[in-house]
């Protein structure tokens, strides 16, 4: 079996940066699955599919046309052969992403997709249920987390950054709005795998916590 890695863990607690340094570190294949949901929320967009019609969604899902590229060292992410990157990432297209997500038939239609990903040597998946339903016999998971005000200050950052205005306090209502969607949907709630361990980032630097799972892998 190929072995994979499953980061699960809410919005902004540093599982994206973690887990493609930890993919860039084992040489393993790296699946970014809110990516497919906040494609799918992008596709329905363009093709005028409402976000709560869930057969339609699912169809959008099943037959979504993307692919992720690396150009120049970085990677791209295609929609329809369109440069979607910027697009996909905006705090709205986090928040439409949640809304497709809460739908069994979008999750079901994403399904395989995901399995897909796993392949020689070994595949660092990051989502919100990696280890409770996708890769349910992943053989090591980690839950990260991090206090909702700490995941609002780094997404602040993050947007400072990129040169994108937004206040503190509407990103950690934001913030909240979205774990409530995540953790309280009937489908592939947010939650740790029985067998995950559990991080709780607040107080870590990024290559803290490289460092911490390095280690758990070793063992
Ligand atoms: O991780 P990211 O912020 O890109 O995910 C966007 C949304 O997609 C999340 O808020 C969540 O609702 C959904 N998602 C999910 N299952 C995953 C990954 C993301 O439901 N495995």
């Amino acid at each position: 079996q190929v072995p994979v890695l499953t980061i699960d863990g809410p919005g902004g607690a540093g599982k994206g940066t973690i887990s493609s340094l930890m993919a860039q570190t084992l040489g393993w294949h790296l699946l970014d699955s809110g990516a497919l949901y906040r494609l799918t929320a992008h596709a329905a967009a363009k093709h005028q599919v409402a976000l709560d019609d869930e057969p339609a969604l699912a169809r959008l899902a099943e037959q979504l046309d993307v692919a992720f590229p690396v150009e120049n060292g970085v990677s791209v992410t295609l929609l329809e052969g369109e440069d979607v990157g910027r697009a996909i990432r905006t705090e709205t297209a986090g928040e439409r992403a949640s809304q497709v997500a809460a739908l069994p038939a979008v999750r079901s239609a994403l399904l395989q997709r995901q399995r897909d990903f796993r392949q020689s040597p070994g595949l660092v998946a990051d989502g919100r249920d990696m280890g409770t339903v996708v890769f349910r016999d992943a053989p090591v998971k980690v839950f990260l987390t991090a206090s909702a005000e700490e995941r609002a200050r780094r997404r602040h950052l993050q947007l400072q950054e990129a040169g994108v205005d937004a206040s503190l306090s509407s990103l950690l209502e934001e913030i909240q709005a979205r774990d409530a969607r995540d953790t309280q949907r009937e489908v592939a709630p947010l939650k740790p795998a029985d067998d995950a361990i559990t991080l709780d980032t607040t107080r870590l630097s990024i290559p803290e916590v490289v460092d911490w799972m390095t280690e758990l892998l070793a063992k």
